[in-house]
Formats: structure tokens, C-alpha cells, sequence
């Protein structure tokens, strides 16, 4: 039995409960996140005990997968949870960071008053978050892991950030197979290999971000370069708003070509954000010892990964507000992606006014975001409370970690024998619907979309004798 727990007509909060005869596990431990109401969510009971649930399986270290595990642990969950050494490590990074968040935020609703709690609780600690991380076991690519007696589980690779997989779960009594997409990236992932190929699958449960878009096709390259080389003209700065873990990665790679290949100046490029550092350092790592998942020209590279530019990465406080005295040309990388906060809010409010200087926004912008708000043109942009005015030069170009509507159908297409039926989750209703009617009409495969706690059976369903096929 499958019960669509969280992730369902949503894109955060995935969970997905598995029922067999050999136990019950939870596909993915996903937080809620975003608008309160859905924050909010994360308070409420879970369908089964905490501590009736035998293991975890984590597809990937984003915190709508994983983020809500300490809270699992909390609340009684003892058992393992399985994942690849990809996501255990940047899990170690996220985890107690999302820790350290909650805390601060239940402070600072104890001390405006505006929690219904009293005093308002973080849902879990800093430290609740790191003693979690014990319960991880790293599992390998491609091998077959024995979850329980009679269910057994396989990581393939999902492309979409380090440690990424797609999870098939096969349950011996009923000899099916369910696999889950967990989130995939794109093809044309500069650094990770490509999702695989589904194989045979009975059910597949698909993510469906961008089950109702395109990506554009443009080469980002091209915008990078003449944005950079206009704004060295200048002595200005190009501030880059990126996403801690992977964006980050994705960017500096483009950047590492651009100066290797001649076409912008080597100039000093700063990374500045902790936990940026910490994910670079295990791609790095995992680059350098070979993992299986990036693409064969990244493989042990280690540390010459990005070796063709001159890259500083700033660590303490102080480090990056010496940054603000520092003159350009130079390339600041700085999370958050959005522009909803981190210390990239602090360099856009010290040389958004300088029309010298260029931000370059490199992935989706949420609308009501910062990043939305500049990529719209805006005049003024409001940050701690001042409204700045917009001189600096924006451009945007699309990093996309995450697979577009025809990504998603080329990946449902590769599973043979074909799936009996497709269940669309991890998506916003319009995105979800449109991604079952393609996959109808387009692939001509049953597909619904799973609704939040509703339960299905994953076995094929049983058609009477004697009665015509359709
Ligand atoms: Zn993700």
C-alpha cells in the first residue's frame, strides 16, 4: 500500500509511506515549506507512529526531502535511514543549518509575540538535526540494498543535484516494483551524468515541478559572457545570486569555461556563503575520488575542479563585509538564489545603486521574491526595510536543476515494461494535471494525480476473466 503523506499537489513536504507484509518504510522525509499555511503542516500528526516505521529512504539532501527527519527522529523514529554518500554528506551540511533557522525563528516569534505556541517551539534544534544524522547509511549506485526481508531498494542516478537518485522499491511477496523519481534533473547537467533509465517498473511515482513548462533553450554561456565582459569595461561588479548547493557549482563551472576559453578576463571571482563552501568541498571530494554520478571529464579531477579561475571563498562575517571596501572588477556569488535573504541581500544593497555593476539572476525567481521583483524590471528593490534604487544592470539566464515536461516524458518513456500506472506528485495542481494528460495522450500510460493521504495499492490490479479487454 502507498499513502501519499506530504508532496502531493505541492512541491515541498514529500513523503511517501510503503506498506508491505515485509514492514513499512517512508520514501523521502520532506519539510513543508513556504507560505504558513503549508509551514504549518509540518506540525500536524503524521498518519502512522513514528516509531512503527522500520527505515527512511531519502532520494536526495534538498530539505523538501529530507528536512523533516530530525522531526521523524523526535518524535520516535529509530531506525535507519538509507541514502547515497552524496546525499548523507550535504544532508550534514543542511540538516543542522535547517536546525539552527528554526530555533531562530521560534526566538524570534517568542519575542514579537505572534506564535499560537507559547512559547513558540522550534520544530526541531540545531542539535536534534546532528544527533539525527547518526541513524545514515550510506548506500552505493546501482546496487540492490536488502531494506528489510522480502523488500529491497535500488539508487539509480536522477542528475539533479550531487547524491540524487531515483529510488525502486521491490517488494518480493507481490513481486512488484515501484520506483520513485524523486527529483530529476536535466540532460544537460555540466557536471552529473544524466537521470537512467527507469528499467521495469509496475508504479512509478513522478515529481512534477515543471510538469506544465519548457525550459527555455538558450546557451547561458552567451549571456554570461557579455554580461561579465560589459561590466569589466566598467570596473564594476557582478553579483550572482545562487542557490547554496549545486547553483553554485553549476555556476562557477560556466564561469571556469568562460576564463579557460579566453572569452571573459580572469578576474577574481569570491563565493561567499558558508554553506556554499561546505557543498563545494564535497564536490570536490566526490569528484576527486571518482563518484560514479558526474559526468567521466569531471571524474577525478578533484581539486582542479574550477583550476582555471581565480576563486576565493570567504568564510567569517567580517570576511564578506570586506568585500563592500573591495573595488571591481570582480564576481561575487552569494545565496540566496531568490534574493530572499542570506548575504547576497547585503551586496545588493551596498551596489544595486551603481550603475557600474550587473546582478545576474541564474535560475526560477518565485514570484513576490526579490529576484522576481528585479528580474520584472523594478525601479526599487526594499531591503531591511530601505527601498534601494535598481541601477545596476540586470540580466538573467535559466540553471535550471530540474527537469522540464519533456525531460519528465522521455524519462517515463524509458521504463520497460511499461508501468501499469503513473501516480504525478511533488508539483503545484496546473503543473500536476498537465503532466497526466501528457503522459495519456503522449505515452498513452494511465496517470493520475496523487492526492494528499490518499492511499493506492501498488500491486496490478486484478482484471476479471472472461471480461473484454478494452
Ligand atoms: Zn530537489
Amino acid at each position: 500500500m502507498l499513502t501519499f503523506v506530504g508532496g502531493a499537489g505541492t512541491v515541498t513536504g514529500s513523503k511517501t509511506l510503503v506498506d508491505t507484509a515485509a514492514g513499512r518504510i517512508l520514501v523521502d522525509c520532506g519539510l513543508f515549506q513556504g507560505k504558513k499555511k503549508l509551514r504549518l503542516q509540518n506540525w500536524e500528526p503524521l498518519p502512522v507512529p513514528a516509531d512503527s516505521i522500520d527505515a527512511v529512504l531519502l532520494t536526495h539532501a534538498h530539505l523538501d526531502h529530507c528536512g523533516y527527519l530530525p522531526r521523524l527522529s523526535v518524535l520516535g523514529f529509530k531506525g535507519p535511514v538509507y541514502c547515497t554518500a552524496g546525499t548523507r554528506k550535504l544532508a550534514a551540511i543542511v540538516l543542522p543549518d535547517s536546525g539552527h533557522l528554526q530555533e531562530e525563528e521560534a526566538a524570534f516569534a517568542n519575542r514579537v509575540g505572534y506564535s499560537k505556541h507559547h512559547p513558540a517551539l522550534p520544530l526541531y534544534t540545531r542539535e536534534e538535526a546532528v544527533a539525527s544524522l547518526s541513524q545514515f547509511q550510506s548506500v552505493d549506485f546501482d546496487t540492490p540494498l536488502s531494506v528489510l526481508p522480502g523488500l529491497q531498494a535500488t539508487w539509480h542516478h536522477a542528475g539533479h543535484i550531487l547524491g540524487a537518485g531515483s529510488i525502486a522499491v521491490h517488494c518480493d511477496e507481490s513481486d512488484t516494483r515501484a520506483v520513485f523519481s524523486g527529483d530529476l534533473g536535466r540532460s544537460t547537467h555540466p557536471l552529473l551524468l544524466p537521470p537512467e533509465p527507469i528499467g521495469p517498473a509496475d508504479v512509478v511515482i513522478v515529481e512534477s515541478t515543471y510538469g506544465d513548462e519548457e525550459h527555455t533553450v538558450s546557451d547561458p554561456e552567451e549571456v554570461m559572457a557579455e554580461v561579465i565582459s560589459d561590466t569589466v569595461r566598467q570596473g564594476g561588479v557582478v553579483i550572482i545570486p545562487a542557490f547554496a548547493v549545486d547553483r553554485t557549482e553549476v555556476v562557477l563551472w560556466h564561469l571556469d569555461r568562460l576564463v579557460a576559453a579566453g572569452r571573459v578576463p580572469n578576474l577574481p571571482i569570491f563565493v561567499d556563503s558558508p554553506m556554499a563552501s561546505r557543498a563545494l568541498k564535497v564536490y570536490r571530494s566526490e569528484a576527486r575520488v571518482g563518484s560514479p554520478e558526474f559526468r567521466p571529464e569531471v571524474r577525478g579531477s578533484g581539486s582542479e575542479l574550477f583550476g582555471s579561475i581565480q576563486l576565493t571563498e570567504t568564510q567569517t562575517t567580517d570576511e564578506s563585509k570586506a568585500l563592500n571596501s573591495r573595488r571591481g572588477p570582480m564576481i561575487i556569488v552569494s545565496a540566496s538564489g531568490m534574493a530572499t535573504g542570506g548575504r547576497v541581500i547585503h551586496h545588493l544593497a551596498h551596489r544595486i545603486g551603481d550603475s557600474r555593476n550587473a546582478v545576474l539572476l541564474v535560475g526560477f525567481q518565485a514570484p513576490g521574491t526579490r529576484g522576481d521583483t528585479l528580474r520584472q524590471g523594478a525601479r526599487h528593490i526594499k531591503m531591511f526595510g530601505h527601498h534601494y534604487p535598481v541601477r545596476a544592470r540586470v540580466a538573467s539566464i535559466e540553471l535550471s536543476a530540474h527537469a522540464d515536461r519533456s525531460d519528465l516524458l522521455h524519462w517515463l518513456g524509458t521504463a520497460s515494461p511499461p508501468p501499469h500506472i503513473v501516480y504525478v506528485n511533488h508539483g503545484e495542481g496546473d503543473a500536476s494535471a498537465a503532466l497526466v494528460e501528457a503522459v495519456e495522450d503522449q505515452l498513452g500510460l494511465d496517470a493520475v494525480v496523487a492526492r494528499p493521504g490518499e492511499r493506492v495499492r501498488f500491486d496490478r490490479p486484478i482484471v476479471p476473466s472472461g471480461r473484454p479487454s478494452l
